[in-house]
């Protein structure tokens, strides 16, 4: 194992300028499913050097869809909700104004904008050993540089005239008011090489490079500065991150060396591409985090499907606990070529985890320790608040079950309103009566009877049970000579209003002998 010895200390470091995508949520769960197999830190670490691009609000989308994910970090800046009192299980999710984002950890603080004086320390620092220098040179100038490149067909780069100005010319330029930057003195010759734990030995020509900004005039660090001056003092020890960032390790690296300091070891994970083969973007269907969470996706089943996202096993397992991600994984097994993501697969694994989850443990995470939005929208369509009493208490448990009679069929979180709404109501309406229920079920001669026989035996039960119901409709099926479906799809269509939906006895036991009755006549009444 590569590094095995070595005390593991990873980061997420995500740029706040939009909401967490696809791509970094994988890259997030890629360190930390590492760290907490190794037994090591996982740092959130926010690079918020774009001042404008950066906002409050990304900060909090990335750190609710990693908790929403169910990563946890050791280190970083975290949101602790607000004491409320007595927190009722009920309860809807606090809204992000009531959070508050404080750091946690020892090398903190975890926001860049924060450390800029390092940033500044260590960029001084080279300059004084020669190996970066203030550059004064204009917008104008700089841009006259790139199209002379242009022109004469080289790569513009800067060209380093500032390379070697002397303290007078330095002090001239200061006086004249020019603001300067500070840039890396890149060796003009020579490769620069690392090896990559999946990619494996990879190596850059130096003269490729240019003399790229450290520090901007305003004291802000680049991209390629400040991840290499908080890695090293963070004390990472794995830089796991998306392989677009392969051609700024060379960067790095030299910046590593020229500081006298140990390299991090780097795993470059691949792309994740749409189905077409360009770079998953919006075009794909939606990338951000949220729109999955919106939707109804377990976290559970996102997390394993983010995982084989350039992961797999040797033998291809598709469906893995929590605990066998974190052992499984390993980064010597991702892949060097792009992963490709499939959306249908997604739903596909999402229905599976439903499925396979039993009926409390899916009532528990849609219901604690605050009522999912999922929960909160069935509530709307029967017409119910969120209350304190014993009597909504009544209508949860009610809601508990009619979700575990339909769990099996339910493949998003947010269909579940729709599917078991009609469960809840007292009573139907016309529009709660699909059109193809009613033409296709209820418009064939004899339903009428076998509608009115039903109501007239079912009305005699005493007890209604699921086993007691289903052994007079079955009874009455036999002694009328009929097929079963012509009899239980009636029944179904006329206490539910739909073709499809839970099995016919559990549903009738669970809708009452007064609600079947009542929807029986009404059926009767409006459609026979
Ligand atoms: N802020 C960079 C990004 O979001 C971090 C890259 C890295 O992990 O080094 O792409
Ligand atoms: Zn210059």
């Amino acid at each position: 194992m590569i590094g095995g010895s070595m005390s593991v200390r990873v980061r997420f470091a995500p740029s706040p300028t939009g909401f967490l995508h696809l791509g970094g949520a994988r890259t997030a769960l890629f360190n930390w499913l590492f760290a907490r197999q190794r037994g090591g830190i996982f740092i959130l670490r926010i690079e918020d050097t774009d001042e404008v691009r950066s906002t409050d609000e990304a900060v909090q989308a990335i750190i609710h869809g990693l908790h929403w994910l169910g990563m946890d970090w050791d280190e970083g800046p975290d949101y602790r909700e607000l004491p409320t009192a007595g927190i009722l299980e009920f309860k809807r999710r606090p809204e992000s104004k009531e959070l508050e984002i404080k750091d946690k950890g020892k090398y903190g603080p975890y926001f860049q904008m924060k450390r800029l004086d390092l940033y500044k320390k260590y960029a001084e620092r080279l300059i004084q050993s020669g190996r970066a220098y203030r550059c004064y040179c204009l917008l104008e100038q700089l841009e006259e540089m790139r199209k002379k490149a242009l022109e004469e067909k080289r790569p513009p780069k800067y060209d380093g005239r500032c390379r070697n100005l002397t303290p007078e010319e330095e002090e001239r330029y200061r006086k004249e008011g020019r603001k300067a930057v500070i840039r890396f003195k890149t060796p003009r010759e020579g490769v620069t090489e690392f090896e990559d734990i999946v990619r494996g030995k990879v190596s850059f020509e130096n003269k490729l490079l240019d003399d790229f900004v450290m520090l901007k005039s305003n004291g802000t660090p680049t991209y390629n500065f400040a991840v290499v001056v908080d890695d090293r003092e963070m004390e990472i020890s794995h830089v796991i991150r998306g392989d677009d960032h392969i051609s700024n390790t060379p960067r790095q690296i030299l910046l590593y060396e020229a500081l006298g300091w140990e390299k991090p070891l780097f795993a470059h994970i691949p792309m994740i591409l749409g189905s077409d083969g360009s770079r998953l973007s919006k075009r794909h269907g939606a990338t951000s985090l949220n729109y999955y969470e919106e939707q109804g996706y377990l976290p559970q089943a996102l997390m394993n499907y983010l995982a084989l996202l350039g992961w797999a096993t040797e033998d291809s397992q598709q469906i893995f606990t929590r605990g066998e991600l974190i052992t499984k994984f390993s980064l010597e097994r991702c892949a060097k070529s792009a992963a490709i993501f499939d959306p249908q697969k997604l739903l596909w694994m999402n229905g599976e985890y439903i499925r396979k989850m039993k009926p409390d443990e899916f009532w528990n995470q849609l219901s604690k320790p605050f009522l999912s939005p999922f929960i909160m929208a069935v509530l709307k369509e029967i017409s119910v608040e969120a209350k304190e009493d014993e009597e909504f208490q009544e209508i949860l448990h009610k809601v508990k079950i009619a979700i575990s009679l339909e769990q099996e069929k339910i493949k998003l979180l947010k269909d579940i309103p729709y599917l078991i709404k009609y469960m809840l109501k007292e009573d139907l309406e016309n529009k709660d009566y699909e059109d193809d229920a009613k033409d296709k079920v209820l418009k064939v001669s004899g339903v009428k009877q076998i509608l009115f026989d039903c109501r007239d035996r079912l009305a005699r039960l005493e007890d209604f049970s699921e086993e007691k119901i289903e052994k007079e409709i079955r009874n009455y099926t036999q002694e009328s000579s009929r097929k079963t479906s012509e009899v239980f799809h009636p029944i179904r269509v006329a206490v539910s209003g739909r073709t499809r939906g839970p099995g016919l006895f559990a549903l009738l036991s669970f809708l009452g002998k007064e609600r079947v009755l009542k929807r029986i006549d009404y059926t009767i009444r409006n459609y026979l």
